[in-house]
């Protein structure tokens, strides 16, 4: 295919991850390695979250109290996101720190947070009762605030320029681990640590799964994160418009979530628009090609009405050519109008990373060319790049390890 864009005449290269000397993990019939079942841990305690209501009243009495402690215990934790019962004086003393402690664990030890100059971006680095390390990173925008959460300790998807799936995956993370970043956060920005508040009951508002893990290969975790997060009454109360879950293409799960009756919004990291190159970028594409993986994101527009995000990392000479572009929009306008737009976002390097971001005229060109077919599509920005908290870049480093070593769990209780 020829390429007349002036900005690919002068750079005609074509850069593929084995020839710039990754090469792809195998396993024993030769297949590129994903890990799809957690490794075997102890698991973390039961919390509150990680139960039904009905299931809440029930844990509560075993423990020796009435079931309507179980809704105070509730608002406590989703509504004052508190964990501490020295705070809950509503609960008798005498079986107070026995019924928290049976209920709300902390799940959480904060390791250490960086966070930006002006404030309004915050990484933290979590460790989990075993001792595995996840991240969250909270920003601050006009009018809203996201929390992008980790899903999985590690990921099993192998994608070669992602620090985090070069790291392997630990384990699954339960509901309630899921559910406390957000918690957590909501306590930060409740005591100023996201600076002035905009408006008094503050929180975050938006949720996207684009921390470690692939979050449809723990599914059923995620879904019961996902009905704690958006139930009105026994639950954090967000809208589940606010809430995007991403994945790299677990097709099968794609069409479990259009069935769920909950409309999160969903997006598909596609990266590459045919399976030659995306067969080495996003080696779960060696399970479900493009076109499959397509045709679940269309599915799930069909089915849930929600318009679906292509998101696109722009490598330089990697995937961002001209023809790509257009391949892009033929594909997806193969599949009907008005059900999808593109964020394409420039890589963030990896420390030690061969591939590096597109030039800033390439990236237009490219935005330029889908635009141009129809394709709705917005450059997304890096925010966070500057503390490593950008999608791609959240893997526990040498440093965060030795702190992490010295940070006692239950430090940081309150
Ligand atoms: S890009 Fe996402 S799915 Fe791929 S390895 Fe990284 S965290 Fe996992």
């Amino acid at each position: 295919m020829t390429d007349a864009s002036p900005v690919r005449a002068t750079t005609p290269r074509q850069v593929r991850p084995a020839t710039e000397g990754w090469s792809q993990k195998k396993d024993t019939e030769g297949r590129p390695l994903l890990q799809f079942a957690s490794p075997k841990r102890g698991k973390p305690p039961v919390h509150l979250a990680d139960l039904t209501p009905e299931q809440r009243v029930e844990k509560v009495k075993e423990l020796g109290l009435p079931g309507f402690r179980a809704a105070q215990l509730e608002k406590h934790y989703f509504t004052h996101y508190t964990s501490d019962p020295a705070l809950m004086t509503d609960l008798p003393a005498v079986s107070r720190e026995e019924l928290v402690a049976g209920m709300l664990p902390q799940l959480l030890t904060e390791v250490r947070t960086l966070k930006t100059d002006r404030g309004d971006t915050i990484k933290f680095l979590w460790k989990l009762h075993d001792g595995a390390l996840v991240e969250s990173v909270l920003m601050r925008y006009p009018g809203r605030i996201t929390l992008c959460v980790s899903s999985q300790a590690g990921c099993g998807m192998n994608c070669p320029f992602c620090a985090t799936g070069q790291a392997g995956l630990t384990r699954n993370m339960s509901a309630a681990e899921i559910v406390e970043q957000i918690v957590r956060a909501n306590r930060i920005i409740r005591d100023g640590g996201l600076g002035p508040a905009e408006h008094p009951d503050e929180r975050v508002t938006n949720i996207v799964f684009m921390g470690m893990g692939e979050p449809l290969a723990n599914y059923a975790r995620v879904m019961q994160a996902i009905r704690v997060m958006t139930d009105q009454k026994h639950g954090l109360g967000m809208s589940a418009r606010g809430i995007t879950v991403s994945t790299v293409g677990l097709v099968p799960a794609i069409r479990k979530l259009a069935e769920e009756d909950i409309p999160v919004t969903f997006a598909l990291s596609l990266h590459a628009p045919d399976d030659h190159l995306r067969d080495e970028l996003i080696p779960v594409n060696s399970r479900w090609k493009v076109d499959e993986a397509l045709d679940a994101a269309r599915n799930y527009f069909e089915k849930t009405g929600r318009r679906v995000s292509i998101e696109y990392a722009l490598i330089k000479d990697m995937n961002d050519h001209g023809w790509r572009a257009d391949l892009l929009a033929e594909k997806l306008n193969a599949r009907g109008r008005g059900w999808v737009h593109v964020n394409p976002i420039p890589l963030n390097p990896t420390p030690g990373s061969i591939w590096t971001a597109s030039e800033t005229a390439v990236q237009r060109e490219f935005v330029r060319r889908l635009n141009d077919a129809g394709i709705p599509t917005t450059l997304r920005d890096t925010r966070g790049k500057e503390i490593d908290g950008a999608c791609g870049q959240l893997v526990a480093t040498a440093e965060d390890e030795a702190q992490a070593a010295d940070t006692p769990l239950g430090s940081d209780h309150s």
